[in-house]
């Protein structure tokens, strides 16, 4: 009975997002009046945020890091050369519908086309996911394209985020996954656990427990506000079903681009038994241009980090270069 009352929890939560700029300035206190939204900008990649997630943030603050995350602004309108619509060219990628193959040996599944919550900067805010939603015909035949790919020795559960998938298909593809002979590591890129804590349920550790690949989940924090103790309990109990825990961050102008900030972060994964792995440089696409630090900027603020932390809590600083197998270590 547990199960299926935690089960609905975390799905109502994501029925129950706050969709309306509104809604979500009255509940911190401000005045929607202050800050207008461009409505086609809302139209094309809306608002979505859990309450989970805006419960962490200060109310009255304009400027608070998880709000700035997730709050439409008139600059996303902005035309900025250089930041296009698809700017890894993921469009090439695409050998089968709900997978990607853009690095060696590693395939990425889009295991759900949508996420928990929208993040403002995302480089995936113009993606074609409607073309990219496999039924399980599909999924088959994906399935014997991986068996014939000896070459391919990671699955990357991606998306959208692959956890706002249901657990009845995550435990179905990752069993069929498990008994491709070749396949060593599931790795599972993120957000859900840290906006919807409660996503970390029984069946979802059911799965992770009964999958005998490794585990890895990379979950992607980009302040250290984002981890409250629901967090850090949801983030203990992948580590209990023996989840290695990485963190990406996206170097955000506004949002961490501080060393303080940044030092913060690496200080509050750490306690939360999460190593830092990779710090994005932003993609460059449509809309996203007032999140960009500087290259410059971006290795200052690494200098001064590694004066402060140990090397395990040194993020690599990393951009994603279209048509590149892996991504630039820039640091
Ligand atoms: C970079 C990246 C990968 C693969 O890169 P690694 O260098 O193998 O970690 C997979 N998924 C996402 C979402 C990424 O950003
Ligand atoms: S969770 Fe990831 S994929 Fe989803 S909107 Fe945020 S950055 Fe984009």
């Amino acid at each position: 009975m547990m199960l299926v009352a935690k089960e609905t929890s975390w799905q109502r939560q994501l029925s129950d997002l706050i969709t309306d700029p509104a809604e979500l300035l009255s509940i911190l206190n401000l005045s929607p009046g202050d800050y207008p939204v461009p409505d086609d900008i809302l139209a094309t990649f809306p608002l979505k945020v859990p309450r989970a997630f805006v419960s962490r943030m200060r109310p009255g603050d304009p400027l608070d890091p998880l709000l700035r995350q997730v709050l439409p602004i008139m600059e996303e309108g902005d035309d900025t050369p250089g930041f296009t619509i698809d700017p890894l060219s993921e469009a090439d990628f695409n050998p089968q519908a709900g997978i990607l193959h853009k690095y060696q040996g590693r395939i990425l599944v889009l295991a759900a086309p949508h996420c928990a919550i929208h993040c403002r900067y995302c480089f995936r805010r113009h993606f074609p996911y409607d073309e990219n939603i496999p039924g399980r015909a599909h999924w088959e035949e994906s399935l014997k394209w991986l068996a014939d790919r000896p070459d391919i020795r990671e699955v990357i559960y991606s998306g959208g985020d692959p956890l706002a998938a249901n657990d009845r298909h995550l435990a179905w593809l990752t069993k069929r996954i498990s008994e491709i002979p070749h396949i060593r590591r599931l790795r599972i890129h993120t957000r859900t656990p840290v906006v919807i804590p409660a996503r970390v349920n029984e069946s979802l550790l059911t799965w992770l427990n009964d999958c005998q690949l490794q585990k890895v989940m990379v979950v992607h924090i980009n302040h250290a506000q984002e981890i409250d103790a629901e967090v850090a309990q949801a983030l203990q109990k992948l580590r209990n079903a023996n989840v290695t825990l990485l963190n990406q961050s996206v170097l955000l102008k506004g949002i961490n681009d501080n060393v303080d900030a940044l030092e913060a972060l690496s200080e509050s994964l750490s306690a939360a038994g999460v190593l830092p792995y990779y710090l994005h440089m932003l993609d460059r696409v449509q809309g996203v241009a007032h999140f960009n630090v500087s290259d410059d900027r971006a290795f200052a603020l690494m200098d001064k980090l590694k004066a402060r932390l140990p090397g395990f809590l040194v993020p690599s600083l990393v951009r994603e270069e279209p048509g590149e197998t892996s991504k630039t270590r820039l640091i």
